[in-house]
């Protein structure tokens, strides 16, 4: 799951450059007509935001490392209980 993340975050970070480079090329060459780059760019920024914010906020197995999006008690890899090491999880 953390590979998937970081990936989508590798690739909406590029297309997010290119995006700006488009815009950039785009008022140099005094075409204002950016409006569908933008909102491009608006949504690659919005869904890096996205991924940043659950990259953050998963929490990680204390004892295999890997990451977990779901609030389970116990670790679906390693199975041991979560909330002993890490004390993030509550209840
Ligand atoms: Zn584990």
């Amino acid at each position: 799951m953390k590979k998937i993340l970081k990936w989508s975050l590798v690739i909406l970070f590029v297309v997010l450059l290119i995006d700006l480079g488009i815009i950039g090329i785009k008022i140099f060459s005094h075409d204002y007509d950016v409006i569908p780059e933008s909102y491009i760019g608006y949504v690659c920024f919005l869904m890096l935001a996205v991924c940043g914010i659950l990259m953050l906020f998963s929490t990680r197995c204390p004892y295999c490392g890997k990451v977990q999006i779901t609030k389970g008690k116990y670790c679906p890899y390693c199975g041991n209980e979560k909330n002993s090491g890490n004390s993030k999880v509550e209840k």
